[in-house]
């Protein structure tokens, strides 16, 4: 999963490990006002989740 791939839903799908923002909340500032955007190590954390869902989809296949 490439972070250009990536859509906003599938990050917050996941929580922030930045702000501790859980998932399908918004990330948040130190302000405590919800971001605009999602942090980065969201994204990757998103994109690396993703990922290892898949192979853990296709090991379930494979077992079959
Ligand atoms: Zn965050």
């Amino acid at each position: 999963m490439k972070l250009k791939d990536l859509t906003p839903e599938l990050v917050v799908s996941v929580p922030c490990p930045t702000c501790g923002a859980a998932s399908e909340r918004p990330c948040l500032l130190y302000s405590g006002e919800p971001h605009i955007d999602s942090h980065i190590e969201r994204k990757f954390y998103a994109a690396e989740t993703i990922e290892l869902r898949r192979w853990g989809d296709l090991e379930s296949l494979l077992q079959r």
